[in-house]
């Protein structure tokens, strides 16, 4: 069963209630994070705290905690839950206001902090490969809300998913208005062709990733050139390999898009490699 902090105070799955007031509910007025622990160690805590107080920052909600207090919360939790691998789920929502947009009525932002585990796909589609589909809906426009914003606005990826869920398969990815590949409905997505490695750069409408940065930095260790870059459909539908990197997803192997085989059709030597690379660096 889940463990929550909420401004403060520990409780269960039960009892761990929020104000139908909280702009959180009334406008998805919030931004949050996912961290994983394995082993008990939560893996890059400052890098998905730092991103925390950004999205905060980006959307002007102050958080009434010290980011030693959220960060003490999320380790506390993870020892308290006694599961040696966990999934982390830090909120910030604007608070409770009234039934009007202004954030000028929520005197204090609420914050909260959910322990529990997450499992997005069986675990054979890591060997196997997923079935992905391009989603007709768009990322944001940039200037609209920005991608790099974790806000709690996920309609435009649930909307995604659900397209993706209506044709059978198990992922989809995001075009920017533009046609230009974003990434997944919850994760970064990167293409290998001839053993150089891609990944859309941060202004290309993504959110950057905790693990696509240490993705990134595996690969370089390994030797492999990567180059952060726009890509289009086409580096898909042409790559030897394709993977989408996410925090719940780990690296997840893409063995098509929109019905077309993506290299061999099932996870390449490079992304298993990476995924090798990836459990040792968790662990370490
Ligand atoms: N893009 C989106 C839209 C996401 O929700 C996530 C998951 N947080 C990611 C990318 C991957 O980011 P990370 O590796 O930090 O989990």
């Amino acid at each position: 069963m889940a463990l929550i902090w909420l401004d403060g105070t520990w409780l269960d799955q039960s009892s761990a209630k929020i104000s139908v007031l909280d702009h959180g509910v009334l406008y998805g007025d919030g931004v949050f994070e996912g961290i994983r622990a394995y082993g008990g160690k939560v893996f890059r805590l400052d890098e998905h705290l730092d991103r925390l107080w950004d999205s905060a920052r980006a959307v002007r909600i102050e958080i009434p905690y010290a980011r030693e207090e959220i960060a003490g919360a999320i380790r506390q939790g993870v020892t308290q839950s006694g599961l040696d691998d966990a999934y982390i789920r830090p909120i910030v929502t604007r608070g409770v206001g009234d039934l009007g947009i202004d954030p000028r009525k929520c005197p204090r932002a609420t914050v909260i902090v959910i322990v529990d585990r997450i499992a997005i796909w069986p675990p054979e589609r890591y060997q196997q490969g997923l079935t992905v589909v391009t989603a007709a809906t768009p990322i944001p426009q940039r200037e609209s809300l920005s991608p790099r914003v974790k806000s709690l606005n996920y309609l435009p990826h649930v909307l995604a998913k659900i397209e993706g869920n209506n044709a059978g398969a198990d992922e989809v990815i995001m075009l920017d208005a533009s046609g230009y590949v974003c990434e997944g409905s919850g994760q970064n997505i990167f293409v290998v062709k001839r053993g150089l490695i891609r990944t859309p750069p941060p202004y290309a409408g993504i959110l950057v990733g905790v693990t696509r940065n240490a993705v990134i930095e595996l690969a370089r260790e390994a030797g492999h050139e990567v180059r952060e870059e726009i890509i289009n459909r086409y580096d898909v539908y042409t790559a030897d390999e394709a993977f989408f990197t996410g925090t719940a997803s780990e690296i997840a192997p893409i063995r098509s898009l929109d019905g077309r085989p993506v290299g061999a059709g099932k996870a390449g030597p490079i992304t298993l490699d990476l995924l090798d690379r990836f459990h040792i660096l968790v662990r370490r």
